[in-house]
């Protein structure tokens, strides 16, 4: 599949990768907007928000303990940080296969 991050989860682009499980790979942003920018990527491809089954939501219902704990990982669990997901071609959405930025490390400004 021509998918980046396919293709970062198959192994066949290198990066950096932080953590990873049976569902999920957390890797850092090639091009950060502050000090810490992690992606969390959902291993199957799964396009957008309202393409996700109903098993691809309960396992994406862990997601914020993971979130939690590449934050402390990172330093940034008590100064804070942000998750976004770009779901579409109004939000700027780079590629299409889910996933969750999490920037933090420095002060944010507001976000739109
Ligand atoms: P989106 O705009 O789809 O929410 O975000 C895509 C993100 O993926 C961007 O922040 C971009 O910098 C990052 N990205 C794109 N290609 C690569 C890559 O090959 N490796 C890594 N680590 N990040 C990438
Ligand atoms: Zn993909």
């Amino acid at each position: 599949m021509d998918c980046v991050f396919c293709k970062i989860i198959e192994g066949e682009i290198p990066s950096e990768k932080v953590y990873e499980d049976e569902d999920f790979l957390v890797i850092k942003d090639i091009r950060p907007v502050a000090p810490v920018h992690l992606l969390v990527l959902y291993k199957k491809h799964v396009g957008k928000i309202h393409q996700l089954s109903e098993e691809d939501r309960k396992k994406l219902s862990k997601v914020f303990e993971l979130i939690a704990k590449v934050a402390e990982k990172s330093g940034i669990l008590e100064s804070g940080y942000r998750v976004v997901v770009n779901n579409g071609p109004d939000a700027g959405q780079e590629v299409d296969h889910i996933h969750f930025h999490v920037i933090g490390g420095k002060k944010l400004g507001k976000i739109a």
